[in-house]
């Protein structure tokens, strides 16, 4: 078993633990190591033969044997003992998504809002992973404590992309924004902003716990925008800790399928939104999906390999993910 495979299994151990308040120190350190091994690539067969599996980056004794079971036998009990804990048993209709075909993340941050890294660093992050494009989707003005961009600070960011752009060859960056999703379905910034960036996610952060018919009334305004390509982490939950909104998701769904907005797969351990019980009903009413890692740093574009299982046991074929599509935005598959 390579150690992306094994990343995603020790992800989905850390994503069942969550579920248990008491377990939540051990859901994160499932998490760590699932991350250490979606950014490391250990060889795995190699370092369980020589008994070594501890050396890798936040896999202690508990983990390795978790580990050293995997690639011994390729499924992990331990794994399938809380699928059935948690109600979640195997499925058998699984899809197959191939990472290797995975071309490009459409949501990201800089330091131009919330996150850790510029640019370049970003840019050359999604390059060293062999992506074809990377979205720079940094927060709008609402969303104050991370200095949201408003339209002449986007202006400015097109500028220094520009510069990033010539520097590093064999990306296309897209000029995104998170836009945020006010109390009423419209969005942070006015139209014709929208209108000139490549990519607009569209997110919904504060006031979550809003009534359900003001939440759906809310949702099915921001699907039903002419220039929203995606909705960011559709409910906002953070599993383990907080609930995220309740709406009627078959009809917002329903509508983001009629008009061509796909819904997102925010690969954040801390976030993993939509779920795979939300994601498979959003497939079923007919949606496309965006896989992102919604990164703040470099390091955590390897989100995806971790929430890679959440697609998998949705049964999401890759061809209805845009991240493996050559043209991600123009709404039709390849
Ligand atoms: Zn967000
Ligand atoms: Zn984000």
């Amino acid at each position: 078993m390579d150690a992306i495979a094994a990343a995603q299994v020790l992800s989905e151990i850390g994503y069942l633990l969550r579920q248990d308040p008491k377990e939540v120190f051990r859901a994160k350190a499932f998490s760590a190591a699932s991350w250490s091994l979606a950014q490391q690539r250990p060889d795995l067969e190699a370092l369980a033969k020589a008994n070594r599996l501890t050396e890798i980056e936040g896999v202690g004794a508990g983990i390795a044997k978790v580990l050293a079971g995997l690639v011994e036998t390729g499924t992990s009990t331990y794994l399938d003992r809380l699928r059935e804990e948690y109600k979640q048993p195997a499925r058998d209709d699984e899809s197959t998504i191939d990472l290797a075909r995975y071309r490009g993340d459409l949501h990201s941050h800089s330091n131009w809002s919330d996150g850790r890294a510029t640019m370049l660093e970003m840019a050359r992050g999604a390059k060293a992973l062999g992506y074809k494009f990377l979205g720079v989707t940094d927060h709008s003005p609402r969303i104050k404590v991370v200095n949201g961009l408003d339209a002449e600070r986007l202006l400015a960011q097109s500028q220094e992309m520009a510069e990033v752009q010539a520097q590093v060859t064999g990306i296309e960056l897209l000029q995104g924004i998170e836009v945020d999703i006010l109390e009423d379905g419209a969005l942070d910034l006015p139209d014709p902003v929208l209108e000139l960036l490549d990519v607009v996610i569209a997110s919904p952060h504060v006031k979550l716990r809003q009534e359900p018919a003001a939440m759906t009334a809310r949702m099915m305004r921001a699907v039903s925008h002419p220039h929203v390509d995606v909705i960011g982490h559709p409910t906002g939950r953070r599993p383990g800790s907080r609930e995220g909104a309740s709406y009627d998701f078959e009809a917002v769904f329903k509508e983001a399928s009629r008009n061509g907005v796909a819904l997102e797969i925010d690969c954040d351990p801390a976030r993993m939104d939509l779920s795979p019980e939300m994601a498979r009903l959003a497939l079923d009413c007919g949606c496309d999906f965006a896989m992102d890692a919604d990164a703040h740093a470099p390091a955590e574009l390897a989100y995806v390999p971790m929430g890679a299982w959440l697609a998998r046991r949705a049964g999401i074929p890759m061809d209805r993910i845009l991240n493996f599509r050559t043209d991600p935005l123009t709404k039709t598959p390849d």
